[in-house]
């Protein structure tokens, strides 16, 4: 019996861990509490758009070869469809169209007038040199040409891409229509028509929605202590800005080591410790601890910031946090909200936590658009606006409804998407 039962537990682990399941769970309960029409959720279910292109690309040793790439686009109906493209080995098109969906879901939380879409192509970035990085982005560019545009569809970086791979695709897309278009993506270089403030967007976004769960749980929030496990671009931001407000980043996690300092951490120096070694293993001005425990410290903030699955059935017991800000996308899996939510564990659900990103994304589109540009206070107060109001919402809404955070951002996104379908009605 005993191997049965292995069996058993590894596949229920699996499909707890299979982050679309989780999505399609998500969607599935707050379309039934929202009463959500059956054929509304039929198409909110499924994607508007899907390409799959073949791309021929000359390697730099001469050899000829055939790339595999996607853009989805999930739904337009609240606007222009917006997403990255990540260059990743293990793409698939389930994974693409789960993440196209994803954004529509994160877009309408915050209430830009975007809908969702993502884009892929299997390739190791590794193994590649940066002219054949060049060479597969702007024909990948060519091929999803007819579905791209400033209001159409707008790429951004996303897993192994970044503001040049943004920079080529803006270029070839250019030089397509003969004129420069620089609307057509977003997280470019500034120079190109980037935003001020979008590198530090996303933990920004996650610094205005702790502060404001704070402030509902009655904490100071320079009395907060905080853990944080990922020190990137999302992770890294977020430390640097609450320190700098006062908080006690009391612990930083990474997949090679962890410190630790109840009085908090001094992250400049942290940071200045990595760039210098390449870890933040041997930092003297803290104590290591496992990885592996940092993030059941006990703590007022626990922000995720690195990677999915990282709060399962397996540990979310062992949280002792007072509330989890979801930096990174898809932290915590269905079975692990419930057992937070048994323990009274604020969580600020990743499509709300993380949207600060995508956020100033839309400011970056409406500057080009206007070609006028703002200075990073404006861009900083914008994004503040926006959070805190849609913070207020989704906990609003989650009091009203007696359902957990993440459910009720679920019901705001899909009710303001499905309201605009059934406005626009459906054409035929
Ligand atoms: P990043 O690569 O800049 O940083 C991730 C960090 O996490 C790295 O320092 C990495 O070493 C660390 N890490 C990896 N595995 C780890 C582990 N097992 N334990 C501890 N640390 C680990 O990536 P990022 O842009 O900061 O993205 C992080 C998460 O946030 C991802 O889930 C991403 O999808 C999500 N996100 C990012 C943005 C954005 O604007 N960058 C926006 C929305 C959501």
């Amino acid at each position: 019996m005993e191997p049965t039962t292995t069996i058993a537990i590894t596949e229920s682990l699996e499909h707890e861990l299979n982050p679309w399941l989780a999505a399609e769970a998500r969607f599935d309960e707050a379309a039934n509490r929202l009463g959500l029409d059956e054929g509304i959720a039929k198409v909110l279910r499924t994607s508007q758009k899907e390409l799959t292109v073949h791309i021929p690309v000359t390697l730099d040793d001469g050899r000829l070869e055939v790339f595999t790439g996607y853009r989805v686009q999930h739904s337009i109906a609240r606007g222009p469809a917006k997403g990255g493209v990540r260059f990743a080995p293990d793409v698939t098109l389930d994974e693409i169209r789960a993440l196209a969906a994803w954004m529509t879901w994160k877009c309408a939380v915050v209430n830009i007038p975007f809908g969702g879409a993502k884009g892929g192509v299997i390739c190791d970035p590794k193994v590649l040199s940066d002219f054949e990085l060049e060479r597969i982005t702007r024909r990948y560019t060519a091929e999803i040409l007819p579905l791209i545009g400033p209001e159409r569809d707008v790429p951004a970086p996303d897993m192994n891409t970044n503001d040049q791979t943004m920079a080529w695709i803006m270029d070839t897309y250019s030089m397509h229509v003969g004129r420069t278009v620089t609307a057509v993506v977003t997280g470019k270089p500034l120079d190109l028509g980037g935003s001020r403030g979008r590198p530090e967007a996303t933990g920004r976004g996650c610094m205005i929605v702790t502060r404001e769960a704070l402030k509902r749980l009655g904490i100071d929030p320079t009395a907060a202590r905080v853990v944080i496990q990922g020190f990137g671009n999302v992770g890294g931001m977020a430390a640097k800005l609450m320190a700098r407000a006062g908080y006690k980043i009391v612990s930083i996690i990474e997949f090679d080591g962890a410190v630790f300092n109840p009085h908090g951490l001094d992250i400049p120096a942290l940071m200045e410790h990595r760039k210098e070694t390449g870890s933040i293993v041997g930092f003297s001005g803290a104590e290591a601890i496992d990885p592996a425990e940092a993030m059941f410290l006990e703590c007022d903030v626990l922000m995720p910031a690195a990677r999915e699955n990282v709060v399962t059935s397996q540990n979310a017991s062992r949280i002792r946090a007072r509330i989890l800000c979801e930096g990174a996308n898809g932290p915590t899996t269905p079975v692990a909200d419930e057992m937070l939510a048994a323990n009274r564990v604020f969580v600020i659900p990743d499509i709300l936590a993380n949207a600060g990103g995508v956020t100033v994304s839309y400011f970056e589109w409406v500057q080009d658009r206007q070609g006028f540009f703002w200075n990073e206070d404006l861009v900083n107060q914008r994004l503040e606006e926006i959070m805190v109001e849609n913070f207020g919402r989704v906990v609003d809404y989650a009091e009203k409804h007696s359902v957990n955070n993440r459910i009720a951002a679920y019901m705001l996104a899909l009710d303001r998407v499905a309201f605009a379908i059934k406005l626009r009605g459906i054409y035929a």
